[in-house]
């Protein structure tokens, strides 16, 4: 099954107008092409946002979606980033209610691994070239099955360090899911895979030096082992994208006893602690992929290797507990899950 190639039967919409505000609460209606305006703002000058969230099935054949406020806040942020009006968080979360609630059927009972991967996206809809924000906007929600994330033994990935591309810069738009710092990402990643790796590791635009993200995902580092383990990730210095999932494993790599820093670190102590042995484990988390482990790295014509290249303990029970929670198969104390009926 592809990523977000086959989408279900529904699509929720909602249009604000600079007169009006929002026209209404968001409707639920057939998924389908759309009629637009060739001189719609949001295809020429890119003022467009999204966000991307998970529902799981669990087994008792409940739908829960994973922490939906913290998304409906997040793209209250980018969209303020581009000069574009709230989303009122309560119009998110019916549009995922509605969505989930008739769509959720697309998701089988008793098969773990697969979950629906639910698309909300802005876009600036009127149809006028001059340079200003819009004053219209369509929101949309949309989504699919997907899976293929869930395994007891993830694979590990190889990074290729971005030395050529910047993919956010100070004062920038990095820290928000706008639409525009994807598609300047591509070229990245494609170097990375002509490098024969599978993501491209951002560091900051400044200095060239200090590492913000993966892909499109957070990164993580694991300094020691065992109990003393510290669990390590950049600080979010206004150029990284604040992942859900990051804060998420924040919060149950602490709840584990683990010390956590978010702290900076350059690519140069990556190299030297994996080779020292002091970092441990490295792995990247997202919505979309949950925890990938980190098995190699190649920056220019250095490659190391980031433990024995194998998932580490640390990486394996973050995740787990992470999967546990998307699943209810632990109780749900932080009341991260959104049961749907
Ligand atoms: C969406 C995204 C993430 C991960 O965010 P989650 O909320 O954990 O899914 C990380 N980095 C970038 C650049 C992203 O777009």
């Amino acid at each position: 099954m592809r990523f977000g190639e086959h989408f279900t039967e529904h699509l929720v919409s909602a249009t604000w107008q600079e007169a009006t505000g929002w026209t209404g609460p968001p409707r639920l209606g057939p998924f389908g092409p759309l009629t637009i305006s060739p001189a719609m703002v949001g295809l020429h000058y890119g003022q467009v946002v999204f966000e991307g969230l998970k529902a799981y099935r669990w087994q008792d054949g409940t739908l829960a979606v994973f922490r939906p406020d913290a998304h409906a806040r997040r793209f209250q942020r980018s969209a303020e980033r581009m000069a574009m009006p709230h989303l009122p968080e309560e119009y998110f979360l019916q549009a995922v209610d509605a969505f989930v609630a008739t769509d959720g059927t697309a998701l089988p009972a008793g098969d773990p691994a697969l979950s629906l991967y639910l698309r909300p996206v802005m876009f600036a809809s009127e149809a006028c070239l001059a340079l200003r924000p819009s004053r219209e906007y369509t929101f949309l929600l949309m989504g699919f099955v997907t899976g293929g994330f869930f395994s007891d033994e993830p694979n590990p990935i190889a990074v290729l360090v971005s030395r050529e591309y910047s993919r956010a810069a100070p004062g920038g738009t990095g820290q928000a899911k706008a639409a525009g710092n994807y598609a300047g990402a591509f070229l990245a990643q494609q170097a990375a895979v002509d490098a024969g790796c599978d993501q491209v590791v951002w560091v900051d635009a400044a200095e060239q030096r200090w590492i913000e993200e993966l892909g499109g995902m957070n990164i993580f580092f694991v300094r020691g082992s065992g109990p003393g383990a510290t669990v390590v990730t950049p600080a979010l210095t206004g150029t990284l994208l604040p992942g859900v999932t990051r804060d998420s494993l924040l919060t149950l790599a602490r709840e584990r006893g683990y010390p956590v820093s978010e702290e900076r670190i350059s690519v140069e102590q990556w190299r030297d602690e994996c080779r020292s042995g002091l970092i441990t484990e490295t792995f990247a988390c997202g919505t979309a992929a949950v925890v990938t482990p980190v098995g190699r790295v190649v920056d220019g014509g250095t490659t190391w290797h980031v433990g024995d290249e194998k998932p580490g303990p640390v990486t394996l029970e973050l995740r787990q507990a992470l999967i546990d929670l998307h699943l209810g198969w632990t109780a749900d104390s932080h009341g991260w899950s959104r049961l749907i009926s």
